[in-house]
């Protein structure tokens, strides 16, 4: 049996349930209600990292910097997971303004428990620094 998960609760439920019976949340109107933004930053919390992985893809592209906390949060929450970790510096990068992308990445490059992912964060700021103009 397939299984799908509830897009609020992320509860497991069968693909033909159209209203969870968990949080109680109508699948097609908490869809409907919200925008894709915010949709995405919801699935940061998503328990599958495949599905995270996803979204922190589709918001680094979106480049939106209300995302930042919750990555940073997102990437604090799975401090073993250096490949999701990194992924979420590559994403802050791209975020606009530069002001909000700094204070995520610099929460990241003090404390995330992976070296490697402070490391990129360390990185990237250094690397916004040089681009700056003088
Ligand atoms: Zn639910």
């Amino acid at each position: 049996m397939r299984i799908n998960y509830c897009v609020h609760c992320f509860a497991e439920i069968t693909p033909d349930i159209q209203q969870c019976p968990y949080c109680g949340v109508v699948i097609q109107e908490w869809v409907r209600s919200l925008d894709y933004e915010t949709r995405l930053i919801h699935t940061l919390d998503h328990p599958l990292a495949a599905v995270r992985m996803r979204a922190i893809i589709a918001l680094g592209k979106r480049r939106d910097s209300q995302a930042a906390d919750s990555l940073v949060r997102c990437a604090l929450r799975h401090p073993v997971d250096v490949v999701e970790g990194l992924e979420i510096v590559d994403s802050l990068r791209c975020l606009h303004p530069e002001r909000a992308r700094s204070k995520a990445l610099a929460c990241l490059a003090h404390g995330h428990p992976a070296h490697a992912v402070r490391q990129a964060a360390a990185h990237a700021l250094t690397a916004m620094a040089d681009e700056k103009p003088r």
